[in-house]
Parts: structure tokens; sequence; C-alpha cells
């Protein structure tokens, strides 16, 4: 996209206010992919990622089979343990999914952590990153001159000075908790554990300190609207627990 057609739309941006906010990308799926590989690198150098076997894989046979179920399910998607006591997951731009041992540590059942899977899936199916980077751009009209369209390597550094973990807008949540469901439900869990799983953080929240919903900020209706569109799904035989969720909750408490 040319310098001068970023001018234009950061313009029409400023004159139709933030009607385009939350809406266009200008990043290919292409670079973005490319771009997350680059960043999956880094984070591994930056983070305390736990190579715990039981963890990392239940982990991502949770993860694959959901991003399956999407429209980017082609795409390689890469699902990490963190060891950090925050409670908090997130999503990087490419297909990639960082949950905290920390979160994993205080759910309840094995369907309120794919709940937060499911939730981080659809942020990234949405390209919820890409698409405020882009919005970011339009509005500081800076986007030609730090290379918007510069291909991965440039969007990989965007993504990186704007912060990995990058909190989302409540627009977003709304988006990510919609999507999260029908994830959830054609990947056979119970719609029902994402609910479960923001009751029971916004009650830790209370006490104060609970990570995720700095990045991924609380309504006062979320729950309410997951629980409704939850109940679209009452009477399908889903999963709501299963049996290895208490060895791998178990194993994080210890990491
Ligand atoms: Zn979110």
């Amino acid at each position: 996209m040319s310098r001068l057609r970023i001018g234009a739309l950061a313009a029409l941006a400023l004159l139709t206010g933030c009607a385009t906010l939350g809406g266009a990308n200008y990043y290919s799926v292409d670079d973005e992919w490319q771009a997350g590989r680059q960043l999956e690198d880094q984070l591994a150098r930056q983070l305390p990622l736990t190579n715990d076997r039981t963890l990392t894989r239940y982990i991502n046979d949770i993860g694959q089979r959901m991003a399956r179920q999407t429209e980017l399910g082609d795409r390689p998607w890469r699902f990490y343990v963190v060891r950090d006591d925050a409670i908090n997951a997130f999503n990087v731009p490419g297909g990639l999914v960082y949950i905290n041992t920390g979160l994993i540590a205080q759910v309840g059942s094995a369907s309120e952590l794919a709940g937060a899977i499911a939730h981080e899936v659809a942020h990234g199916v949405a390209r919820h990153g890409t698409q405020r980077l882009s919005a970011a751009n339009e509005l500081n009209q800076v986007a030609g001159a730090i290379g918007l369209g510069g291909g991965a390597e440039g969007l990989a550094a965007q993504i990186a000075a704007q912060g990995a973990f990058a909190s989302f807008s409540r627009r977003d949540e709304r988006e990510a908790d919609r999507l999260g469901v029908q994830i959830m439900a054609r990947s056979g869990w119970d719609p029902d554990g994402l609910a479960d799983l923001l009751e029971r953080l916004a009650s830790a929240e209370r006490g104060g300190g609970v990570a995720f919903f700095r990045t991924h900020p609380l309504s006062s209706d979320r729950m309410q609207d997951v629980r409704q569109l939850a109940r679209r799904y009452d009477g399908q035989r889903l999963v709501r627990d299963d049996r290895q969720f208490d060895n791998v909750r178990r194993r994080a408490r210890q990491l």
C-alpha cells in the first residue's frame, strides 16, 4: 500500500472519528504468519517457557484441535505454557498462544482452561493484534514513515515495539468471547467453561491483581453474554471436565 493511500486513509479516519477503528487490517495473513515465526523465536528467548511434557502436550492437544475448526486452521499454530504466577493468557499475531502456569493453577475444570485457550485462538483468528496495529497507525498518521506494509520483518518489529501483550478493546473482547464459544462447541467442549472461567477470575479480581483483565478488559455484562451464547449448545454432549486435568493443574502449581 502506498504512502499516499495511507495518508488518505488516515485523513478519512480523522474525519469519520473512530468509525474505522477495529475494522480494517492492512496486513496480509501471509505477512502476519511470517512475522509470527520471528516473534516466536524472540519470545522463546524472552519468556520462561516450560517444557514439561504433560503440560505442553495437554495444552497443545486442546489448542491444535480448536485452531483446526477455524478459518485459519490450515496455518501453523503454536501453544506454549509460560512459567509465570500471573493469571494470564495471551495471543501474539501469527498463530501464537501463551498460557501462564498461574492461570492453569487457578482454573476449576478442564473446560475453564479450554475456555481460556479458545478465547486466545479467537483473538488470533479475528486478527485483533494486527487490526489494532492498523488502527493505531491510521490515527498516528505515521504508518508510511514506519513502514506499514513493509513485509513480515517490519511487522514483527512493530508488534514487538507495541508490546506482544498489548491489551485489547472491549469490542475485541466481545468478539473473542463470541468466537471462543463457537470454537469450544465445535471442538467438543462445553462453552459454559468460558463463562465459568470469567466468573472465577472476576471474583478473584475483587481481591485485585488478575492480570488477565489488564489485557482482556472485563465489562459488567461479559459473563452474562457468554452464558447466554453458551445456552445455544445446551443438550449437546459436550465435555465439561476430563480425567487428566487434575494432574495438569497439580503440575502447573508445582512449577
Ligand atoms: Zn481477550
